[in-house]
């Protein structure tokens, strides 16, 4: 099996100089020079404590240098790097901490109080990371550590990073990432969206999800481009980074809610988008009408279609199809095999709505210590994703929903997403999310559940009167409700599960 290669060293010894990092708060610089120098004193502080392969080491923290630093020395020793969801509660973070067993647990300042009675529970010991600029544990420990240059022997079987799903179905599973995979997935990237030593990714959304980890962040270090770090998330500072010539950002991904909030600002119609190369929205279905908005603006946004599992990117719309395939999430990207799949597990034809299995060098070859799902969600060496999609006779995807989230009107199968795009495309709606609930005569029906722009005027009859005009009769939302708000998980998803217990703890 190929062996692996350390990405930070390489860089190092052929372009020492060149840019790795720019700490966006503190405007600190790291090239890749000082950046494997930094990895070898964080990898030799991992050895101290006696971390080794297959070791895991998770890691409650924001967005920051040091978390990456802390990733390629995890590759370094051999050990796994997971990353947790920062938005999780307690109970929550407990039981994947239970589930990954860590020998180490770093915290940042901001939940180092909330990790203690966490990592006592598991009987792992805590550092505290990153304190901007401030003296912590870790950079002590690191300044004294003996550096460690050499990554240990491994092979692309060996696991780098564990990510948990977003949880947006069920409890969350450690999506296992090998060292093969994130190669793959790299260069996967890498091809399809122009990533170039000179590239400059703005990292928006968390490294403990699979986007913000592997869509252009390690594909940038894979390459020997830039990453530009924010620990927030606010989309008028979002604008003025994309605008800021100096930096020359030229990628970054983000999930639908971030560029909806970027669209509100003023500053969305004036930003200088024309440095951008690569721009990618993921992780949930984009509304037709906020890509024409941002086409409209001059901001080419390339729908991708993924998840944890698959590394994640799967399939990506090029920038020239862009406009001609709204809605769809374009083409597989080059080294990953996609199959639509009937319920019968025979292949699907053309615009007939299948579930979609992969199989591939970025495909997880399973989860961390789930035997059930491992067993559930493969098939023949192909993993099922639960999603459902069509294919168009020139071979472009279009993701129609989650099979679950799919329900059953009258013998008639609804895919809630339809119904969000027609409702989504009138002025006045910031959000929609649609969910099937029980009804007496049809067995199930829709609830449209919006959340209006300030000072909108809509009513429930500008939504019924859309949906009639647009929607076949079993489609159109028995109910329609107006809440402040939608229940999202820490990447800005909309959990739906939670939405439906919410919607029917009102009307019980
Ligand atoms: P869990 O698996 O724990 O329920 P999750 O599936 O939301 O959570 P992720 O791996 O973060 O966890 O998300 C991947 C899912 O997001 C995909 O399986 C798909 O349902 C959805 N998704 C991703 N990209 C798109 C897209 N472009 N269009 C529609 N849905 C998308
Ligand atoms: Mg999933």
């Amino acid at each position: 099996m190929h062996k692996v290669y350390d990405w930070i060293q390489t860089h190092a010894a052929r372009r020492p100089e060149r840019l790795a990092i720019l700490d966006y708060a503190t405007g600190h610089r790291v090239s890749y020079g000082e950046m494997h120098e930094r990895v070898a004193q964080a990898a030799g502080v991992l050895r101290d404590k006696g971390v080794g392969k297959g070791d895991r080491v998770a890691v409650l923290s924001l967005n920051s240098p040091t978390l990456f630093e802390i990733e390629f020395a995890c590759a370094r020793v051999g050990a796994i790097f997971c990353p947790l969801n920062i938005r999780l509660s307690a109970p929550e973070l407990l039981f994947i901490l239970n589930d990954l067993e860590p020998s180490l647990v770093l915290a940042d300042t901001t939940f180092h109080e909330m990790a203690v009675p966490l990592a006592e529970e598991v009987s792992a010991p805590l550092m505290g990371i990153e304190g901007l600029g401030v003296d912590t544990e870790w950079s002590t420990a690191c300044a004294a550590a003996m550096p460690v240059h050499d990554m240990v022997d491994l092979t692309h079987d060996d696991d780098w990073i564990i990510i948990y799903t977003s949880g947006t179905t069920g409890r969350p599973k450690g999506a296992r990432l090998t060292h093969g995979m994130v190669f793959a997935h790299a260069v996967n990237v890498g091809a399809v969206t122009s990533l170039t030593p000179r590239s400059v990714n703005l990292c928006l959304l968390p490294f403990f999800h699979t986007s913000g980890l592997n869509v252009f962040a390690n594909p940038t270090f894979h390459i020997g481009g830039a990453n530009v770090v924010t620990r927030s998330v606010d989309p008028a500072q979002i604008l003025d980074i994309i605008d800021d010539k100096d930096l020359g950002v030229s990628h970054f991904i983000g999930v639908p809610t971030i560029f909806q909030f970027m669209a509100e600002k003023p500053a969305f119609e004036t930003t200088d988008y024309s440095r951008l190369e690569g721009v990618m929205v993921g992780g949930a279905p984009a509304p037709e009408a906020l890509l024409r908005r941002c086409a409209s603006v001059g901001l080419e946004v390339a729908q991708a279609y993924g998840m944890t599992e698959s590394g994640p990117g799967v399939l990506v719309l090029d920038k020239e199809d862009a406009q001609q395939r709204i809605g769809s999430s374009g083409k597989p990207l080059m080294h990953v095999d996609v199959r639509l799949v009937r319920q019968d597990g025979t292949d699907a034809g053309q615009d007939e709505v299948a579930e979609i299995w992969l199989q591939g060098p970025s495909i997880t070859p399973g989860y961390w210590r789930r035997p059930e799902a491992n067993k559930n969600d493969y098939s023949d060496g192909w993993f099922k994703t639960g999603d459902a999609a069509y294919r168009d006779a020139d071979g472009f995807y279009y993701i129609v929903d989650r099979w679950k989230d799919m329900y059953i009107s009258g013998g008639e199968n609804v895919y809630p997403a339809e119904v969000e795009n027609v409702i989504s495309n009138l002025d006045g709606v910031l959000q929609v999310a649609v969910i099937g609930v029980p009804d007496d005569k049809w067995g199930e029906t829709g609830c449209a559940c919006i959340v209006l722009r300030e000072n909108a005027t809509l009513g429930e009859d500008d939504i019924r009167n859309a949906c009639a005009a647009n929607l076949a009769r079993y489609k159109h939302p028995r109910d329609i409700v107006f809440l402040d708000t939608l229940p999202q998980n820490a990447t800005g998803k909309i959990q739906k599960r939670e939405l439906r217990d919410q919607i029917l703890r009102a009307s019980a």
